[in-house]
């Protein structure tokens, strides 16, 4: 668990909500050009591409699949930590795969457990999540299978596991962030690119939310990179993003480390500028709601809520269910420093299994 820190805790809420709401902003300015090259994004929407919400689907500033697995990766998170503090068992794993099963019936999916605890908490009660935008099909196949152990069989190396990896930084100190973040990578993702991406952005995140700078925070992922296995790929492409002149020549985004490359690129372009540092990993050729997304992460938690441009806040459609988990886990983190035993109104928000 965290360590209290020297900031205020009015900066700590910011951060935290500005990296969830961040997130999720991102996404919905890219989901609409997730599947245009950059050429059609400038024809179809101007010399500077998209430059705020346009429509998708019959709607504006809605999120995807992105968002939605971000939130229930926060919330497996905040029911481990109701377990350890109500029973003494801390088995992150096995809860947040419950809470991934919750995220797998909402796109229908087929459930293969009915132990996990699928209509419990609040979150699974929120309709809005259940509309179906582009799910990643390596997380819903690799969902319905891995049935015993929590680890795919598969050899994806899809962007979806760092894309939903943030809340994992906010909560868990940075190497704990690491280990947890390939563990749940590992859920739906078998190769070990697509882990150790995932591990490495929560390890991300986790330095930046305790206030390191963005290249100090990188220099320190890196270096507990060189000790871990399977994470070359992932190494050389965060190197390449520091020295890379264009979001282009890191690749498309659609694996882990691409994503993880471009994101990264275009928040250390614009570190306090989190509408150009967004819009600029947005308008690539490539997977533009996860680049989008992961770049609204990072510069969320460095920038703070207030960063990100107001109307884009307002007008996000799931603002007051990314808003709510936000504050969820910036409480669950004061929590965690001072009292001991788990409220009836926690339990029941993000009952312990
Ligand atoms: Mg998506």
């Amino acid at each position: 668990m965290k360590e209290s820190e020297a900031k205020s805790d009015a900066v700590r809420r910011s951060a935290v909500r500005g990296c969830l709401i961040g997130g999720a902003v991102g996404d919905a300015l890219g989901a609409p050009v997730e599947f245009l090259n950059r050429d059609a994004i400038l024809e179809s929407y101007g010399a500077d591409g998209v430059t705020g919400y346009v429509e998708f689907g019959n709607e504006t500033g809605a999120i995807t699949d992105d968002t939605q697995m971000t939130l229930f990766t926060a919330e497996g998170l905040l029911r481990a930590v109701v377990r350890f503090k109500g029973k003494g068992i801390w088995d992150p794993v096995a809860v947040v795969n419950s809470a991934y099963l919750r995220w797998l019936k909402t796109q229908g999916g087929e459930v293969y457990s009915d132990h996990c605890g699928l209509d419990t908490g609040w979150l699974i009660r929120e309709k809005q999540l259940f509309r179906q935008r582009a799910p990643g099909m390596t997380c819903i196949q690799a969902l319905e299978n891995n049935a015993r152990d929590f680890r795919s069989r598969n050899n994806s190396k899809g962007c979806g596991t760092v894309m939903r990896m943030a809340p994992v930084g906010l909560l868990l100190e940075p190497e704990e962030a690491y280990e947890y973040g390939c563990r749940f990578s590992a859920i739906t993702h078998g190769h070990p690119t697509g882990i150790t991406a995932g591990g490495a952005f929560a390890m991300l995140i986790a330095y930046l939310f305790s206030g390191k700078k963005l290249e100090d925070a990188l220099a320190l992922v890196e270096h507990h990179l060189q000790t871990q296995d399977g994470s070359a790929e992932t190494l050389a492409a965060l190197r390449a993003a520091r020295t890379a002149s264009a979001p282009a020549e890191l690749g498309e985004g659609w694996v882990a480390e691409e994503a993880l490359a471009i994101s990264v690129h275009c928040a250390l372009n614009h570190q306090r500028k989190f509408e150009k540092g967004v819009l600029e990993a947005v308008n690539i050729t490539g997977d533009s709601d996860s680049t989008g997304a992961i770049a609204g992460n990072i510069l969320g938690v460095i920038n703070g809520e207030e960063a990100i441009p107001e109307p884009w806040r307002r007008n996000l459609r799931e603002y007051e269910i990314v808003s709510r988990m936000a504050d969820n886990l910036f409480q669950r983190f004061e929590e965690d420093s001072t009292s001991g035993d788990v409220s009836r109104e926690w339990w029941e928000k993000y009952p312990g299994f």
